[in-house]
C-alpha cells in the first residue's frame, strides 16, 4: 500500500517535517551517491513561489548529510531551451546557497536513451540522474496550465537537459498528449522519494502565477501517483480524471485511488482553490466539456503591455516559433500556437496570461 505523509510546516520549522519524512520513508543512503532535484523552473526570487523554497532544499541536504552518503549532488535543468541559465537560476532563487556546496550543473553531461517513438525515438537524460543510487525529488505544490497540477511526476521533466523539453512540447502538440509525455519522461528514472514544498503553494495560472497560497504543509511519499493524487485532491480536482495519472496507473506506476493509500495526516481540499483555465481540456471522461471547449474556447497567451519589457524571452522559448515581437510586444500566431504555455512559464515579468 502506498503511503503519503501530510505534515504541517513553515519554512522556519521545515527541518522537523523533513526528519519525519525520513522516519516514515527510511531509505538506505549510507555509502550511496544521492542526487537531490528541486524544481528550478527558472531564475526568480524565492518569494515568488515559482521554485522549491531554499529552506526545504537546505533541510533535505542537512538531513541527508547526517546519513553518511558517499556523495551528494544538488541539480536540475531549468528552462526549456537554454543550457546557460543553470547556475544563474540556482543563484537567483537562493537554491545555490541552500545547496551547501553540493550544486552541480547536471545539464553538462547526458546519456542518450530510447524514448516513446510516438514523440521522439530517443532523448538525453542527465548522466548524474541515471548514475545516482538514490534520487530525491523536491517538487513544488503548484498549478500548471497544461497538466493542471505540477507535482511529483511533472518534476521529473527536469531530468532532460536543454532544448529537448521544448522539442517534446512540440512533438506532443497539445495538452492531452503532453500528459502522456511527462509519464514517459518520469519512467526514465523513477525517483526513490518525493518531498513536496507545499508550505507556500501556487494557484491560478501556474506554474509561474502571481497567485500564491499559504498551504502550510510538507507532503511526502515514495509513490508519485498517490502523492500527485493527494495534491490534485487538495486542489479540488478529481485525480482519476487527469490523463497523466491514468497513464501512470496503466503503466503500473501506482494508483490515484486514495482508498488504496495510507494517508498519514489530514487530507482536506483547499477551499476555493483556483485551478488553471485549461483544466477542462486536460481532463478526460467528460466529452460534453471537451467538445464545448473545443468549439468555444481558444485559449492563447497574451502579453500585458504594462508589464512586458520586450525582452524577447518568450519569443526565444516558443518551441514552434509562434511568437514574434511587434513594436516591442509579443504577438502570437494563433494557427501555429500549440498552447504549450512555455512562454507564460518563462516570462520573467509574469506579463503573459491565458486569454
Ligand atoms: S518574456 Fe515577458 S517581458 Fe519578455 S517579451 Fe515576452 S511577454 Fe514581454
Ligand atoms: S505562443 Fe506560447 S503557448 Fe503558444 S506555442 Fe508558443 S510558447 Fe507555446
Amino acid at each position: 500500500m502506498s503511503k503519503v505523509m501530510i505534515h504541517p510546516a513553515s519554512y522556519d520549522t521545515v527541518r522537523r517535517a523533513v526528519d519525519r519524512v525520513f522516519e516514515l520513508f527510511p531509505i538506505a543512503v549510507s555509502g550511496k551517491t544521492v542526487l537531490i532535484k528541486p524544481n528550478v523552473l527558472r531564475a526568480s526570487a524565492a518569494g515568488e513561489g515559482i521554485v522549491t523554497n531554499p529552506a526545504v532544499l537546505r533541510a533535505v541536504v542537512e538531513a541527508v548529510e547526517t546519513m553518511r552518503p558517499a556523495s551528494i549532488i544538488v541539480g536540475d535543468n531549468p528552462g526549456l531551451v537554454s543550457y546557460g541559465a543553470n547556475e544563474e537560476s540556482f543563484v537567483t532563487t537562493g537554491l545555490m546557497d541552500a545547496s551547501k556546496g553540493y550544486y552541480q550543473n547536471i545539464g553538462n553531461d547526458s546519456v542518450k536513451v530510447d524514448f516513446n517513438p510516438d514523440f521522439m525515438a530517443a532523448v538525453s537524460v542527465s548522466r548524474h540522474v541515471l548514475d545516482a543510487d538514490v534520487l530525491i525529488s523536491l517538487p513544488k505544490f503548484k498549478t500548471h496550465g497544461l497538466t493542471v497540477i505540477t507535482g511529483a511526476i511533472k518534476n521529473n521533466y527536469g531530468i532532460l537537459p536543454g532544448a529537448q523539453k521544448a522539442k517534446l512540447h512540440k512533438a506532443a502538440g497539445g495538452p492531452l498528449r503532453f500528459h502522456e509525455v511527462i509519464v514517459d519522461v518520469f519512467r526514465l528514472r523513477v525517483p526513490d522519494l518525493f518531498i513536496v514544498d507545499a508550505v507556500v503553494g501556487m494557484e491560478g495560472n501556474g506554474p509561474a502565477s502571481p497567485d500564491l497560497r499559504d498551504v502550510g504543509l510538507i507532503l511526502a511519499s515514495d509513490n508519485a501517483v498517490a502523492l500527485d493524487a493527494v495534491i490534485a485532491t487538495m486542489m479540488g480536482c478529481d485525480p482519476g480524471q487527469l490523463r497523466f495519472l491514468q497513464k501512470a496507473k496503466e503503466m503500473g506506476l501506482g494508483d490515484y485511488d486514495l482508498s488504496t493509500a495510507d494517508i498519514i495526516g489530514e487530507l482536506r481540499p483547499l477551499p476555493g482553490f483556483k485551478l488553471p483555465p485549461l483544466t477542462g481540456e486536460a481532463i478526460l471522461n467528460n466529452e460534453a466539456i471537451q467538445s464545448y471547449i473545443r468549439e468555444r474556447i481558444r485559449v492563447r497567451p497574451q502579453a500585458d503591455p504594462d508589464l512586458c519589457t520586450g525582452c524577447g524571452t518568450c519569443v526565444e522559448q516558443c518551441p514552434v516559433s509562434a511568437l514574434s515581437l511587434d513594436h516591442g510586444l509579443p504577438r502570437v500566431d494563433s494557427d501555429s500556437c500549440i498552447t504549450c504555455f512555455c512562454c507564460q512559464e518563462m516570462c520573467p515579468e509574469k506579463a503573459i496570461s491565458l486569454r
